[in-house]
């Protein structure tokens, strides 16, 4: 049903209680959120980061897509650095992440190419390479997520979950919260919105696109007799970095009937229970009819759908398939493509600013892009690197008093490289 189509309540006007004040407010703690927050407390910013659930990662964990696709160019070349390798090195740390050595970057080795396909780290069209991808273990990054929040003085909130920017005069003013406790606000000098649907920006009135897709609900299992074997025999899923155990990519275009708007609460209720019928479906398939997975079990189905796509940024710059290669004087990331060799996208800072609010940022997937682009710039090293720009761009912002849509892009790019990001290719 439209909002033409239904009746209206008229709310009492309500007062809400300014429970915080922040010189930087996050929303959202998926990838870029963190990534964002991380950057903005470094950059010398008063941050704090509020996220819906009660932990941090977003998909990247939640959804259970442990795959970091790809902090490389498919040339042999690492084109994403900074917070994102970071991450992979304290997750290295304690041997939760997988990743082919560097000296193997590029290389077109079958044997090689195909021990990393078995992980899920190549894919695209032959002739195949060795990419820098990484694979990990969804806890453990929710941990490493909590500790560089922490070790980085940014205030987190849990279980809240923005509902309304208050704005004025072409500024976001605060953020109003849903808690248990009730409504409570925000008020900030500088907003990102890192919320993976754009809800900040949707409800401030910013242009964006929206898509309709078909949603995922990635699983994996246990208990596997020979995970590369089974692999091999075609069981369709992914080793991962725990022995015996594989990811299970569930979700096609086959598997459920019609694509869902991901914001809407009635699509996304019709698109749990579906898929998690159909899972339960395939589960019990493979131990049928696969070898080796006679004793194996379910070890875990994603705690979120995986949503590839939802509203998209219209904002001062909307980066297009054409822009691939191109260079930009204001370009604050670089993303290489997961399936495609060679093929580089340089992402402007003004793909991070919507049009008509000028102390609001954007990170993560639902930043200025087309269609197409959105198919590098949604991966998980692109998100952290948007985000990492953002909060950057946000603290430069609150230092210097400039608004972000205002914020020299020399200056935030020197920033940016000072601080291992990296901005060349
Ligand atoms: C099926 C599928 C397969 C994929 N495969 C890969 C892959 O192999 N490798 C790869 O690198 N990438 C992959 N991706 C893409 C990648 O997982 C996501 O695009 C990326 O993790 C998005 O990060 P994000 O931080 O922008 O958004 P999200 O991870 O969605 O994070 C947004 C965060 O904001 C919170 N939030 C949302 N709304 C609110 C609100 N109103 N108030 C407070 N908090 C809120 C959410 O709870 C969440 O924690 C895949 C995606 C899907 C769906």
């Amino acid at each position: 049903m439209g909002d033409h189509d239904v009746p209206f309540l008229q709310e009492a006007a309500r007062q809400t209680p300014v429970r915080h004040e922040t010189e930087v407010l996050v929303v959202g703690g998926g990838a870029a959120g963190v990534a964002a927050a991380v950057a903005a407390a470094r950059g010398g910013a008063d941050v704090m980061l509020v996220e819906r659930y009660g932990y941090l990662g977003g998909l990247a964990t939640g959804g259970l897509i442990i795959l970091l696709l790809t902090l490389d160019d498919g040339r042999g070349r690492q084109v994403i650095a900074g917070l994102c390798q970071e991450l992979v090195d304290r997750l290295a740390q304690r041997d939760a992440a997988w990743f082919p050595p560097r000296q193997e970057w590029g290389r077109e080795d079958e044997a090689l190419i195909r021990r990393d396909q078995r992980r899920g780290l190549v894919w695209g069209h032959a002739p195949h390479r060795v990419r820098y991808s990484v694979a990990f273990d969804p806890e453990e990054m929710k941990y490493a997520l909590n500790e560089m929040v922490e070790d980085a003085g940014v205030r987190l909130l849990l279980h809240a979950w923005a509902c309304d920017p208050i704005t004025h005069a072409g500024c976001v003013d605060a953020v109003a919260f849903q808690g248990k406790s009730g409504r409570f606000a925000i008020r900030a000098r500088v907003v990102i919105d890192a919320s993976g649907d754009g809800d900040v920006y949707a409800a401030a009135g910013c242009a964006h696109e929206s898509a309709q897709v078909l949603p995922w609900l990635w699983f994996t299992m246990g208990g596997i007799e020979d995970v590369d074997a089974a692999i091999d025999a075609g069981a369709g899923g992914f080793r991962t970095i725990g022995e015996g155990k594989a990811l299970f990519p569930w979700g096609a275009t086959e598997k459920i009937a019609r694509r869902i708007d991901a914001t809407s609460p009635a699509d996304l209720t019709y698109a749990e229970l579906e898929c998690r019928k159909r899972v339960m479906a395939e589960v019990d398939r493979l131990r049928r009819e696969v070898p080796g997975f006679e004793r194996a079990h379910l070890c875990r189905i994603a705690d979120q759908l995986g949503i590839t796509e939802s509203r998209r940024l219209q904002g001062r710059y909307v980066l297009r398939h054409d822009d691939m290669d191109r260079g930009f004087d204001d370009a604050v990331a670089i993303t290489g493509h997961w399936t495609k060799y060679g093929a580089v996208y340089e992402i402007p800072y003004r793909s991070l600013l919507p049009a008509g609010v000028d102390n609001l940022l954007v990170a993560g997937r639902c930043i200025s892009v087309d269609h197409r682009v959105h198919h590098a710039t949604k991966e998980i090293p692109a998100c952290m690197a948007t985000g990492e720009a953002a909060g950057t761009a946000a603290a430069l912002s609150v230092r210097s008093n400039t608004q972000p849509a205002d914020l020299d892009p020399k200056a935030l790019r020197a920033r940016l490289s000072e601080r291992g990001a990296n901005l060349s290719r």
